[in-house]
């Protein structure tokens, strides 16, 4: 049976995996942006990379490739795309004032039970959602480039957002065969950017385990961190480019080293037990 419909909002590397994913959980999936070509060339795109994973065996999902990319729209019109989904995934550049413009553009057309979601790397949702009509409903679900094949997702809620919006998307993504992760309240470099770093428990334990294991694992098991970041842009020019400022500013927000003895070797300690770990 057919799952309901999404939205995608922005079609580059991110909404076109995103798109891939929705559509292998059976989803009928809205991919937006603002030009038609971009839109044609994922389209393309997608089809392309879905022939040949279903040629290699590897296509997710039960449906064949064929009813998989049908269930896949392109669109240019915001309040199309948008009309009758349950779920909106934001995959704009990363950029706030563009994204605030968008998820404004969004505020003013969306339903009272729709998921509002951002893949933004690194904008907080404070920033990004504070002053929306439907503030409630926003989420961040930041994906691991490229979501496809990496399932990790971290969900990270505004201090607005109703708790009932944080499981509904927990919901969604294990729906789709990602692996969502919940922090408790947000901080620049969400639990991913900032890994073993907890002082603030802003995750649980098994959950930021599971940010290795089923997230950045999979990736450092083939290539090393500045491979990622060239193939995480168009290059690492732009990498940095894009992601400058939220490098710097994560950098920043690390506190003190903490001496990994006394009462936080004890509590690290406690927390492995109590996760099975030894
Ligand atoms: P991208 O540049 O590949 O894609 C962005 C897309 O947004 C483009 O297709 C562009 O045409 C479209 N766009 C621009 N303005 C728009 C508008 N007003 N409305 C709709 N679409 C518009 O970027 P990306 O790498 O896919 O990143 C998208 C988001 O995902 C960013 O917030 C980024 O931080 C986040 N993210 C990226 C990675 C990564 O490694 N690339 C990983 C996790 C999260």
């Amino acid at each position: 049976p057919l799952q309901p419909r999404v939205a995608i909002v922005g079609s580059g590397l991110i909404g076109c995996s995103w798109a891939m994913v929705f559509a292998s959980g059976g989803f009928q999936v809205k991919l937006y942006d603002i030009v038609q070509e971009q839109v044609t060339k994922a389209l393309e795109n997608i089809s392309k990379q879905m022939k040949e994973l279903e040629k290699t065996g590897m296509l997710k999902g039960s449906l064949k490739a064929d009813q998989q990319l049908s269930l896949i729209t392109g669109c240019t019109d915001l309040k199309e795309a948008v009309e009758g989904t349950i779920h909106i995934q934001e995959c704009t550049p990363e950029n706030l004032e563009l994204k605030k413009k968008i998820f404004g553009q969004l505020d003013l057309i969306v339903s009272n039970d729709v998921v509002l979601s951002s893949s933004t790397s690194c904008l907080l949702p404070t920033k990004l959602f504070t002053g929306l009509k439907h503030v409630k409903q926003c989420i961040v679900a930041h994906p691991v480039n490229p979501p496809y094949y990496v399932p990790l997702v971290e969900l990270v809620p505004h201090p607005e957002t109703d708790p009932s919006i944080l499981e509904k998307t927990y919901a969604l993504m294990k729906k789709i065969g990602q692996s969502p992760v919940k922090l408790t309240k947000e901080i620049d470099g969400f639990a991913l950017n900032r890994l073993h770093e907890n002082k603030e428990g802003i995750i649980s334990a098994t959950d930021l385990d599971l940010v290795m294991s089923d997230g950045l694992g999979m990736r450092y098991a083939f290539i090393g961190p500045l491979e990622t970041m060239h193939l995480n842009a168009e290059g690492m020019l732009n990498y940095c480019d894009r992601y400058r400022e939220g490098m710097i500013r994560v950098l920043k927000s690390f506190g003190t080293i903490p001496d990994f003895s006394g009462e936080i070797e004890q509590k690290i300690n406690q927390v492995c037990v109590h996760i099975g770990i030894l």
